[in-house]
C-alpha cells in the first residue's frame, strides 16, 4: 500500500485548485504553491479604475443542471448559489450587409440559417439535428479513463452508445464540414466564427447543445470571482496555498519526486508532487527534460495548439442594451499586426449582461483578434518596451476605430483601454506559447489519451490543459478529480466527493 502524507500542487489555476479541493476530500494534506498573487491562472479577470476586464469565460459548461459537470462542480463548488446569465446565441455574425444570429437552440438556428442559405437544406438540417440530439447525451466522464478496465468497460458501454453515434461528427474539422456548403455567406464566415476551422466538428456541437439546454452560462462577476470561490471551497476543506511563490525545479532522488525548490532558493518536501502547471515548462525546465519519450516530444512538436490572442478591453461610458452580447465581426478594413498577419475579423463581447463588471451607465467591452506568432510579442516586449506599447497602443486605436465605425458612439466615450498579449498570458501564467487553452481539439487530438505520469518518474502526476486535449474548465475539474482518483486506488482509500 502507498500512502502519501503530504502531496505538493504546483500551479493554483483552476485544475491545481480543484485537485487540492478533490485530494482534501479525501483526507490528504496538500499545499499549493502559485507563481501569481491571485488563484485562478488563465481563468482571470483584472480591475482597471471602475471597471472589471474578464479574461476568460465565455461559457461554462455544466453552470447548470441537469448536466455532468454540474454534478461535479456542486462537488467543490456551490453554483446552484451563484447568478448565471445564458444565452439566447453563441454569437452574432455580421459580414458587410448580411448577417446570422448562431442560435443555441437548434430549430431557431435552422430557420434562421435556411433563411439565408435554402439551397444549403440538406446540410443545415444534419448540423442542427446533430445538435439537438446531442444534448444530454452520457459521456463517460465520471472515472479516470486510466481506470477503465474491461470491467469498467462492458459496465459502461450501453451508456456510451449514443455517444458513439456521433464519430462521423469527432472525425471531420469544422472547416471541412463548412466546406460542405454552397452559401457564400455561411462558407466565408462559419469556420472562423466556430473557434477555429482546425476543430473537431463535435466541439461546436457540444458547445451549442449545452448553450441550447441552459447548462453553459457565464457566471455573474467574470472568472476571477469563479475562481476564488473554488480558492474559498479549498480553503475551508484545510488547504495551504502559497501565493508568488514561483517552482523552480521538481526535487528528483532515485527517480522519485520529492519535493520542489522555488526561485527564491526554499525547498519544500512531499511525498507526492502533481503539476497543475504548465506542460511544456514542467517537463523541460522543472524536470530539465530527462523523463520523456519520443511521444512526449512529438506532442510537444507536432500537436495542434489552440491559438493565441490579443485582447483589448474598453471600459466605455455608455449602455448597449440594444446589441447582441456577442459578435464575430467581418472587417471591411482589416487590421494589420504582427508586421504581417493580416486580421479580418474581431471577436467582440459586449458585457451588457453582467452589471457588476462596470459602473452603471456603462459597460466593459473586450475585443480578441486572433494572434499568430507569439514569439513576436515575447521578444517585442523584452527587447524593446516602448515599441510594445507604441504597438499596443497603435491596435487598440485601431479596434476603437472599428468598433466606432460599427456600432457608433463609442470613440468619445472610451475611458480606459487595456491591452492583453500573448506575452502578458506568458507573464501571468507561463502558459506556453501564450495558448490558452493547450492542445487543440482537432479530429486527430481527440483520440489521445495524454498520460499524467512520465516515464521514469514515480510519485508524480501531471494535470489540467496540457493533458487534457481541448482544455477548458470542466474538462480541468474532471483532471483533478480523476488523479484524486488514481491516487485513491493506489492508496486503497475509497474515492469520496463530500
Ligand atoms: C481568453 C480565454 C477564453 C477562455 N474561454 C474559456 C471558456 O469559455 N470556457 C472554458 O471552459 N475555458 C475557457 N478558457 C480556457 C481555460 O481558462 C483554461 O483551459 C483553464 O483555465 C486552464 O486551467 P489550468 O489550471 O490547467 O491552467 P492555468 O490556468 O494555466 O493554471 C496554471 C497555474 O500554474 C501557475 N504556474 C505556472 N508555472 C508556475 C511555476 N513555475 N510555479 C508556480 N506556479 C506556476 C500559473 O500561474 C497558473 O496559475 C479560456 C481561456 C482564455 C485565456
Amino acid at each position: 500500500m502507498i500512502t502519501y502524507d503530504k502531496i505538493i500542487i504546483i500551479g493554483g489555476g483552476l485544475v491545481g485548485l480543484s485537485a487540492g479541493c478533490y485530494l482534501q476530500l479525501n483526507g490528504y494534506e496538500t499545499e499549493i504553491f502559485e507563481m501569481h498573487s491571485v488563484p485562478g491562472g488563465l481563468c482571470t479577470s483584472w480591475s482597471r479604475k471602475d471597471f472589471t476586464f474578464d479574461g476568460c469565460i465565455h461559457f461554462l459548461f455544466g453552470s447548470n443542471a441537469p448536466n455532468q459537470f454540474f454534478d461535479m462542480w456542486q462537488e467543490i463548488v456551490d453554483l446552484k448559489a451563484m447568478d448565471i446569465v445564458d444565452f439566447d446565441e453563441y454569437s452574432h455574425i455580421v459580414k458587410g450587409d448580411e448577417s446570422l444570429s448562431l442560435y443555441s437552440d437548434p430549430a431557431k438556428l435552422r430557420d434562421a440559417m435556411l433563411a439565408i442559405a435554402p439551397e444549403d437544406k440538406k446540410v443545415i438540417g444534419e448540423f442542427t439535428q446533430a445538435i439537438h440530439d446531442y444534448c444530454n447525451i452520457y459521456v463517460p466522464i465520471e472515472i479516470a479513463h486510466e481506470l477503465i478496465d474491461m470491467k469498467v468497460g462492458m459496465k459502461l458501454l450501453p451508456k456510451i452508445k449514443p455517444f458513439m453515434k456521433f464519430n462521423k461528427m469527432w472525425n471531420i474539422s469544422i472547416e471541412e464540414f463548412v466546406n460542405r456548403f454552397t452559401n457564400p455567406f455561411l462558407r466565408a464566415t462559419l469556420a472562423d466564427s466556430f473557434e477555429g476551422g482546425y476543430m473537431s466538428l463535435i466541439s461546436i456541437i457540444t458547445s451549442l447543445s449545452m448553450m441550447s439546454t441552459k447548462t453553459a452560462g457565464f457566471p455573474i462577476g467574470g472568472s476571477l470571482k469563479f475562481a476564488q470561490k473554488i480558492e474559498e471551497s479549498y480553503l475551508k476543506l484545510g488547504g495551504k496555498i502559497n501565493y508568488k511563490q514561483e517552482v523552480k525545479k521538481i526535487l528528483v532522488e532515485k527517480d522519485k519526486a520529492v519535493g520542489i525548490l522555488l526561485e527564491n532558493g526554499e525547498t519544500h518536501k512531499g511525498d507526492l508532487v502533481i503539476s497543475a502547471a504548465d506542460g511544456h515548462t514542467t517537463i523541460f525546465n522543472m524536470l530539465d527534460g530527462k523523463f520523456v519519450n519520443k511521444k512526449i516530444k512529438n506532442n510537444y512538436k507536432d500537436l495542434t495548439l489552440f491559438r493565441s490572442i490579443v485582447q483589448v478591453s474598453l471600459g466605455i461610458n455608455r449602455t448597449f442594451n440594444d446589441q447582441h452580447h456577442k459578435y464575430s465581426l467581418f472587417l471591411d478594413k482589416p487590421i494589420v499586426i504582427e508586421e504581417n498577419n493580416t486580421i479580418k475579423r474581431l471577436e467582440v463581447l459586449i458585457y451588457n449582461f453582467d452589471p457588476t463588471l462596470a459602473p452603471a451607465g456603462k459597460t466593459s467591452v473586450a475585443a480578441a483578434i486572433e494572434a499568430h506568432n507569439d514569439e513576436f510579442w515575447t521578444n517585442l516586449r523584452n527587447t524593446d518596451r516602448d515599441k510594445y506599447r507604441a504597438e499596443k497602443d497603435r491596435i487598440s486605436k485601431e479596434v476603437i476605430d472599428r468598433l466606432d465605425a460599427f456600432l457608433g458612439d463609442i470613440k468619445s466615450k472610451v475611458e480606459v483601454v487595456d491591452v492583453a498579449t500573448p506575452a502578458t498570458y506568458i507573464r501571468y501564467t507561463n502558459v506556453w506559447k501564450g495558448r490558452y487553452m493547450g492542445f487543440a481539439l482537432t479530429p486527430k487530438g481527440l483520440t489521445l489519451r495524454i498520460k499524467k505520469t512520465l516515464p521514469g518518474l514515480k510519485n508524480f502526476y501531471m494535470i489540467g490543459q496540457w493533458i487534457q486535449v481541448g482544455g477548458g474548465l470542466p474538462t480541468g475539474l474532471m483532471s483533478g478529480r480523476n488523479v484524486t482518483q488514481i491516487i485513491c486506488k493506489n492508496d486503497k482509500r475509497e474515492f469520496k466527493t463530500s
